[in-house]
This record gives C-alpha cells, structure tokens and sequence, in this order.
C-alpha cells in the first residue's frame, strides 16, 4: 500500500467512524419516533401529492375531502383548529381557495403558506385566472417540485428522502406525460372534443389538444341559465362533440338534460377537482389523471360512437 492509498483508507476510516453515532441512532430510532411535518393541504389533489414528495416525513390531512367542490367550500371550526395546528399549510393558489385568507387568519397560523402553483404558466379563463393548472402534467412536475422545496426546507433533516421520492414522483409524472401526448395525438382531431360541466380542463385541452367545451363559468358556484344551456346544445351540434363527460364534483343532471336535447351520450365520469374516495378508482393525483385519459379516449374513439347512434 503507497502512501496515498494508505492516506485515503485512514480517512475513509475516519469517515465511517464519524458517520455511526448518527447512523446508530436511526437505526435505534423506530420510523415512527422521528419527527414527521404536520402538513394541512386545502383538497385532496394536493394533499395526495404532499404524501407522494414527502412520504414517511410528512403527516397529511386535505380540508376539502373526495368528490367534494373547493370552489365553493366553506371551512369549518374543526379546520380552523387544524390549521393552528399545523406546521406547514399548501395551497394551490390561482384564487382556486377563495376562503383560505380568512380560514389562516381566523386560525391565528403563522407559518409558511406554500402556494403549490407557483411558477407555471396561468391561462385566462373569461376575466381571470383559470385555477386548474393540476390538469397537465407538465404542471404536476412543477407542483412537485415546489412542494419538494418547501418540505425539504421545512424538514432539513429529512431532505434526502424528500429529494428521492420526489424524483420518483415527477419521473412517473414525465412517464405519463409522454403516453398521454401519443395516446392522444393518435386520434384525429376532428374527434377530440367533449362537452364537460365545468371549465376546469383548460390546462388539460393546452397540454394534450382536446377540445372542451363547458357551460359554466370557470366557477361551479352558479347554475348555467337556460339561454346557455341552449347555446351549448347548439355548440354540441354544431362542433360535432364525440361526447359529454359528467364530473366527479358536479350535479350530473344538467350535463344528462344536454345530452338529451343534443342527442349526445354521456361518455363516462371525470375527476377535476377532487379525487374519488381512497380504495377507489381515482384516488391519487397519478390514478386521477389515468382515469381521465382513459375515459376522454373511450369517449373520443370513434368505433365507440357509431354504435351509439
Ligand atoms: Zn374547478
């Protein structure tokens, strides 16, 4: 052994030496015991994605469960006290929680509001902000990295497994990404184009080329009046729609009465804003986007619609 050799080994040496007492006491210390971020995420898409970036160093609970509409959400004592509580608080921003400001004050929260949309790109929609930026994956990737940021810095000691699994998360985002893109661009244009309930695809239809057509408003807080209703029937004829989409979040029965008077099917069920109840279908933010993808293509395969009519 020359001198260098020697030189690195002792170093090496002296490297592990150092390293036990820590590697000791993770290994003394059971998973549980550690530190874990009590983190409040406003709706179950982002809180899914909380648990993904953050894994075994994050405790996660969403304000706005399953199937349930943020949009029009109206917290509750019970969230008042869970946001004192928490230690990181995650929002998507965009204006999609138009109650959080008041929910964070009235809590008396003083910590760090992670707003999980910031650095993408935001559409209009009509007068403002389209909030529903989640809808492609391009932005999910950005959403996780930003949530990435925000653990890590609140869990310094953690940060490796944060940065690991968040590497997996946004490599399986990228995945579906690119099989989305192909899956879809294989269709012909002319039969890419749903009806939905709500305006809440406008990322999905710039991201992937589907054209949605909606009869609301970018918010579900008011029914569509019968002048629009007529207007999108009319739309539905006109565009040659492959099919109307029910949402998860959304009273079916008013896209049901279009697709009646536009002679259209009703081509499945989408998840926008919420995903379904653990154990089912769309459950995580990744499962959510899978369902949606499979269904528009169903809705949109044209075999599937000649034996329809
Ligand atoms: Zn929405």
């Amino acid at each position: 052994m020359n001198f260098d050799a020697s030189r690195r080994a002792s170093l090496q040496l002296l490297a592990m030496t150092a390293l036990q007492p820590a590697l000791a006491a993770a290994g003394a210390e059971p998973a549980a015991a550690r530190p874990t971020l009590k983190v409040v995420a406003t709706f179950s898409i982002l809180a899914d994605m909380v648990r993904e970036v953050g894994g075994q160093a994050v405790e996660v609970s969403a304000l706005v469960g399953p199937n349930a509409d943020a949009h029009v959400y109206e917290p509750t004592p019970a969230d008042v006290r869970r946001v004192a509580r928490a230690d990181l608080v995650v929002a998507n921003g965009l204006r999609f929680e138009g109650w959080i400001d008041r929910l964070i004050a009235s809590s008396g929260y003083r910590g760090k509001v992670v707003v999980a949309s910031a650095g993408i790109a935001p559409l209009q929609l009509g007068d403002g902000v389209d909030p529903h930026a989640w809808q492609s994956l391009t932005n999910g990737q950005r959403y996780a990295e930003t949530l990435r940021a925000a653990l890590a810095a609140a869990a310094p000691q953690r940060s490796a497994e944060i940065n690991a699994q968040a590497a997996s998360y946004v490599a399986r985002m990228a995945a579906l990404d690119r099989d989305t893109r192909s899956r879809i661009a294989a269709l012909p244009e002319s039969r890419r184009r749903v009806i939905t309930s709500h305006d809440a695809f406008g990322y999905f239809a710039a991201a992937y080329g589907v054209r949605f057509i909606a009869p609301r408003g970018w918010t579900t807080g008011s029914e569509p009046s019968a002048e629009t209703v007529a207007r999108i029937v009319r739309q539905a004829r006109e565009t040659q729609a492959s099919a109307l989409l029910v949402e998860n979040i959304s009273d079916p029965r008013m896209i049901e009465r279009i697709a009646r008077e536009a002679h259209l099917r009703v081509g499945g069920e989408l998840y926008s804003d919420a995903l379904s109840p653990p154990g089912t279908a769309a459950d995580t933010y990744l499962r959510m986007f899978e369902h949606n993808v499979r269904t528009l293509l169903d809705a949109m395969t044209p075999a599937k619609i000649s034996d329809q009519r």
